[in-house]
Parts: structure tokens; C-alpha cells; sequence
């Protein structure tokens, strides 16, 4: 229902008179004031409006009138009228009321209080008819509290209208409420009004049977914030992420436990070497100190293939030994070069003419070399004997023998000749002698003076 914020009444008189034997016990309620007079009810009045936050009950303890002028109840003023008081608008003033105002006990009405929300109770301003929701209550009706249910809202934990509960009533007479509170209660989730048994959450569509208390039930709901991993989780070990509620003031927290990783392997099989074993090798990609090998495999060993290079006569000839796996040199004997086995096998005897030689080859290697024997040469000659009877000029026989000493010191050539000369007369002659060509000179005493000898 629409309505303007104020509703100007003009009231020449309002009288509501309670009666009723006790007065509620509120004193349990916070902020009650009891107004016993006009000027306590506008100072309660002006504080509450201007104070719409601070929950209010104020109380109408005997009479109070109200002086001309519109008074406001807000919202959040629980407005009781008690047993046996009276509030007398004093004419031409208005309530404009947007809160509650509960009757408590009989009313003994002789004014006319209107457009109050929600339906309560209301005394129509012209006819002075009271009004409780759809029941029409005329002039002189009295209404018992007694005929109400008192309803308690229960807030559980959270509150309503700033309370931890507050009550309502409805009437007998037509038990049902219009509208149901709506309490908060910081990171819950309000469910709904429920009885005390729990079952079906309670509308407006349930009639009130009785004096009750309905229960706010909740649901929590807080608001997490993403979580801040408090815990890393490793391989084998869990870690822990907190959340918190990012709701000022709330702070609440729970743990989520973040599974093991579980390593992350990396599996390499080494294989073995000539040298070296193989194993496999297991990596955690995760932590290196997880790391771990097995499954070893023996070294292969080498392989060995043998190369011989034989010695030569002038070059050493070796026996290697590698690894035609891996190339590595396991051995190398050398294998001395034994020399040449010169052993003679050939001989030319050095003549006069040319040189000669001994000729001497390996056995082994076919290597030759000569040993050069000097050709051989006239190394003198001398006369051995002539005939002295040269003196004698004239032709006369000129005989003589002639003694060469070659060069190899042992060869002796004796040759004689007898030569009819012209004593007196020095001259040659020439002997032609096996492979020699002897040229014997003499002088004119017949005295041999040189004798030349060269090879033919
Ligand atoms: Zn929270
Ligand atoms: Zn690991
Ligand atoms: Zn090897
Ligand atoms: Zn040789």
C-alpha cells in the first residue's frame, strides 16, 4: 500500500484509554522510554526520528497529550500504548506513522487515530471506528489483548530490527500476519521463520493458533576470499589452503587440504659403457633431492681388437691393442726394428781399368749396398835391371827389365825388353803390356830416366 510520508489528521480529541490488569514486561527490551507527559513523549519522539537507528519503545504511561503539529513514529519506534493510559492528540495534530503501535489492554477510545501502516489496530478519524485489519471495529469496541496471540520472532543468533527478538501480536480475530520481519544476521543466509519443531518454515498463509516463538533459522554464508595456500603441498605431503571471510569483522577461516603432488618422474635409462655400469636414472621434476637410481647394469667392457704392425728392418713395428667400441687405446708394445742382416752376397775385384766391389744384402729386406773397392793404380815402378853397357855409343841392345808395384801393394809386373838403340841418343819406346802401356825414356847416356805407366 502507498501512502505519503505524512498523513495530516485533524483531531479534536483522542482519548485512548487502557485498560487492562498488567502492564507487558518489556523492561528486558532496550531503550524503553516511559513518557508520563507531553513534553517526555515530543523529546522521545524527536530523538527517535532524528535518530533512525536507534530501536525505540516508548511507552505511554498515563496521559499524555500531544500538542498540535504532525508527530512522526519511525519506522524502528515500537509505539505502545499501555493499560489504563491515554493519549490525547489535543486536537488539529497529526500521526504519520510508519511504525508499530500496539494496543495493550482495552481501549477506551473517544478520538480517532488513522492511517496507521501495517494494519494493526487504527481509529478511523472520522467515524472513530477502530480498525484491526480487515475486521472493523466500531466506537466503543473494546479490544483485549487477550484477544491477540503474542507472536515472539526469535532472531537465533542474528537480530531483528536491531533486537535478538521482538514480539507481535495478531488478532484473534483475524490471525494472520501481513508482512514478516526480516532479520539479519552478518554471513548467514536467512532461511525462513520456523516453530520450534522445525519443519515447515512459517508464512504468511499460517494461521497463528496460539502464543508462539518462531525461530529465524539460518544457513551459513560466508563470503571466502580465494585462500591463501598457508601449506605447499610437496610429493607425498599435503598442504593446506585457508580461507577466510572477507566480511569486515567476521575473520572466520576453514582449512582445504591441498592433495600430495605426487612426484613427477622422469625415467632415463643409461645404458652401460665399455667402462662404466648403466642403470636408470629416476628424476622428480618436482624436488631434485627425490632423485634416485637402480637397476644397474654391469659394464660391457672393452672390446678388443689387436693391430700388429711388424718391425722392419729400419722402422719399429708395434702390437696395439684398442676398443673398437670405444676407441680406447688399452695397449701398445712396440716391437724394435732389428737392423739390416747384411750378409755378402756379391764380389767384383777393383782392376786396373775400374773399380770393384763386395756387395753385401739384407736377407730380410733385399737392402744391398756395395763396399767399393778403389780401382786399382800404378802406385810406382822402378827399373829393376838394364844393361849398363849403354856407355858404349852405338846401335847396341838395350835390354831391360821393368818392375811395376801396383796399387794394391801386391802386384808386381815384371816385364824385359831388348832394344836395339842408337848409343848416344836419348829416346823412348813404348810397351804395350796386358792391359798397360808402359813408356820407358832414357836419356843420352842410355840412362833410363823415367818410366810412365798407364792403363790401355
Ligand atoms: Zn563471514
Ligand atoms: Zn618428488
Ligand atoms: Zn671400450
Ligand atoms: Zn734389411
Amino acid at each position: 500500500m502507498k501512502r505519503t510520508k505524512r498523513t495530516i489528521i485533524v483531531i479534536c480529541m483522542i482519548a485512548l484509554m487502557m485498560m487492562f490488569a498488567a502492564v507487558p514486561a518489556m523492561a528486558a527490551l532496550p531503550n524503553v522510554v516511559n513518557v508520563t507527559d507531553t513534553a517526555q513523549l515530543q523529546a522521545a519522539l524527536s530523538t527517535a526520528t532524528t535518530n533512525t537507528h536507534l530501536a525505540y519503545d516508548i511507552h505511554i504511561v498515563g496521559t499524555v497529550s500531544a500538542p498540535g503539529g504532525t508527530m512522526i513514529i519511525p519506522s524502528n519506534v515500537y509505539f505502545y500504548i499501555n493499560a489504563g493510559s491515554q493519549f490525547n492528540a489535543q486536537g488539529g495534530n497529526a500521526i504519520s506513522n510508519y511504525g508499530v503501535i500496539y494496543i495493550n489492554g482495552t481501549i477506551n477510545h473517544s478520538s480517532n487515530v488513522t492511517n496507521f501502516d501495517d494494519g494493526k489496530v487504527f481509529i478511523d478519524s472520522s467515524t472513530g471506528e477502530i480498525k484491526g485489519n480487515t475486521k472493523l471495529l466500531t466506537s466503543g469496541d473494546v479490544i483485549d489483548i487477550r484477544g491477540s496471540f503474542k507472536v515472539i520472532f526469535d532472531a537465533n543468533g542474528g537480530t531483528v530490527h536491531e533486537r535478538e527478538n521482538i514480539e507481535d501480536y495478531v488478532l484473534k480475530a483475524n490471525p494472520y500476519f501481513t508482512t514478516l520481519p526480516e532479520p539479519v544476521y552478518q554471513c548467514h543466509k536467512f532461511i525462513g521463520w520456523f516453530t520450534e519443531d522445525g519443519e515447515d518454515a512459517w508464512t504468511i498463509d499460517d494461521e497463528v493458533t496460539d502464543d508462539m516463538t518462531l525461530y529465524a533459522q539460518w544457513e551459513v554464508n560466508h563470503d571466502w576470499d580465494d585462500g591463501v595456500v598457508t601449506t605447499f603441498a610437496t610429493c607425498e605431503g599435503t598442504g593446506v589452503m585457508t580461507r577466510t571471510c572477507q566480511r569486515e569483522g567476521c575473520g572466520e577461516t576453514y582449512t582445504i587440504i591441498i592433495p600430495a603432488t605426487g612426484h613427477e618422474w622422469t625415467v632415463t635409462e643409461v645404458p652401460p659403457t665399455c667402462t662404466e655400469e648403466g642403470y636408470t636414472k629416476h628424476e622428480c621434476g618436482n624436488d631434485p633431492a627425490h632423485d634416485y637410481v637402480d637397476a644397474y647394469v654391469d659394464a660391457l667392457g672393452h672390446t678388443e681388437v689387436t693391430e700388429t704392425v711388424e718391425a722392419t728392418c729400419t722402422e719399429d713395428g708395434y702390437v696395439k691393442v684398442t676398443c673398437e667400441v670405444c676407441g680406447e687405446e688399452i695397449s701398445y708394445t712396440v716391437l724394435e726394428k732389428p737392423g739390416h742382416n747384411h750378409v755378402l752376397t756379391g764380389h767384383k775385384d777393383a782392376t786396373y781399368y775400374e773399380e770393384g766391389y763386395d756387395e753385401y744384402t739384407c736377407s730380410r729386406c733385399g737392402d744391398t749396398y756395395r763396399v767399393i773397392i778403389p780401382q786399382l793404380t800404378v802406385e810406382g815402378a822402378k827399373v829393376a835391371s838394364y844393361n849398363k853397357n849403354l856407355q858404349d855409343k852405338g846401335n847396341q841392345n838395350l835390354t831391360f827389365t821393368i818392375t811395376l808395384t801396383l796399387s794394391d801393394g801386391v802386384t808386381t809386373l815384371d816385364f824385359q825388353h831388348a832394344e836395339s838403340v842408337n848409343g848416344g841418343q836419348k829416346g823412348t819406346k813404348t810397351f804395350i803390356y796386358d792391359e798397360y802401356t808402359v813408356v820407358v825414356a832414357w836419356n843420352d847416356n842410355n840412362t833410363v830416366t823415367s818410366i810412365a805407366v798407364t792403363l790401355n
